[in-house]
């Protein structure tokens, strides 16, 4: 059994990682959870490669850089944080006005006063190509996910989808990938206008090519992709393209897993949360993409802010003499400035 924990951090994406630097800065003993074998959450595992520009004090910054810089700040006050593990249950004891929660992983048991559910999305996974039998490509031409965009280097490239994540990387393998062919199922997008207008500049320039009605229907090579033939849904034509890899960007599946099944209430697969994010269970706060409430919006900066907000009322709820106000950092003897 593990030690008692003021609060314990479900997830260690960005809001995991913020909760873990408040929780530090207002003397509260921390500890994160996360079934990814690294921190970052969906901007490690989804996009590290990526610039995100609407961040506060960064005009433009390469997502897996953001993640290095909130973890040297969310760390600092040396929280552990507990990777490859995936919370599958909450058990509660203490008393009501006092109660203890233990937090439950395949792997471990974590007693806590508090619980802040920064879960985001949910455990993650990649929406697989509508295939039969396409995982077997996997590592061999087809990928789930972009780590390194240099792994798409000289390669004739096919990316399925619509959304952002499609529109993005037929725009940032430009220049990388030897040929990009884009293949989506309709002819709506899911993506930024801005994006959806770069893409259709770089198909006038004979950059890349974009193909609206068509799907993936099979997948050829020996060892690995060397062919894709794909159908037109409208006119069922066929047609097998030369293709190296195959990069299906069809968004991803995710769950709220046994966090569903704890008594939260829960609209739409998110967690209802008040002005102070807590929960409907005392002792239980939730920060990040995984909240609801009027005018949520499910961005960075927001679960930042979110995630300073549910921290500094879980210090107040576990001892409600302490301030809910944290006072200004650049104010604090903890970083070695004057204390006011
Ligand atoms: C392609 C793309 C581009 C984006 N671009 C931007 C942008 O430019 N600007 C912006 O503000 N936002 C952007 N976003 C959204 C942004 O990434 C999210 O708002 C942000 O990641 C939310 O952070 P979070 O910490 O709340 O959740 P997440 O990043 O989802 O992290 C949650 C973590 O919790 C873990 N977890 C979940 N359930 C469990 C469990 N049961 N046990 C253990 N661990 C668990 C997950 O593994 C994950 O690591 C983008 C998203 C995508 C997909």
């Amino acid at each position: 059994m593990q030690d008692v924990k003021d609060i314990t951090i479900i997830g260690a994406g960005p809001t995991g990682l913020f909760g873990a630097f408040y929780a530090g800065m207002r003397g509260a003993s921390c500890r994160l959870i996360d079934n990814l074998d690294q921190v970052g959450g969906q901007l490690t595992a989804l996009y590290p490669e990526k610039y995100i520009f609407d961040v506060a004090g960064f005009p433009k910054i390469l997502s897996k850089d953001l993640v290095k810089g909130m973890a040297e700040q969310g760390l600092q006050f040396g929280a552990p944080v507990h990777l490859g593990q995936k919370v599958i249950g909450l058990k509660r004891e203490g008393e009501d006005g006092k109660p203890l929660f233990v937090v439950v992983t395949d792997n471990d048991e974590y007693p806590s006063r508090t619980v802040l559910i920064a879960g985001g999305i949910g455990a993650f996974t990649p929406r697989k190509l509508p295939l039969q039998g396409a995982d077997r490509w996997l590592g061999r031409g087809l990928f789930d996910r972009v780590l390194n965009p240099r792994e798409f280097a000289g390669r004739r490239v096919m990316i399925v989808g619509g959304g952002d994540s499609a529109f993005d990387w037929a725009v940032n393998l430009q220049g990388i990938a030897k040929s990009i062919l884009m293949i989506h199922r309709r002819d709506g997008f899911r993506a930024h206008q801005a994006t959806v207008d770069q893409v259709r500049r770089l198909c006038a320039e004979q950059k890349m090519e974009l193909r609206t009605f068509w799907e993936v229907r099979a997948i050829h090579g020996t060892d690995a992709v060397e062919r894709v033939t794909i159908v037109n849904s409208k006119t069922k034509e066929e047609e097998t393209v030369g293709i190296d890899a195959v990069l299906p960007q069809l968004g991803f599946i995710s769950s709220l897993g046994a966090i569903a099944e704890w008594g939260l209430e829960v609209e739409k697969g998110d967690i209802k949360v008040t002005q102070t994010m807590a929960t409907n269970i005392p002792g239980i706060f939730a920060a990040g993409d995984i909240t609801t409430y009027p005018g949520k919006l499910k961005l960075i900066a927001t679960g930042a802010a979110e995630a300073c907000i549910a921290v500094n009322h879980a210090v107040h709820f576990i001892n409600p003499a302490a301030k809910i106000e944290p006072g200004h950092s650049s104010n604090m003897a903890l970083f070695g400035q004057k204390d006011d």
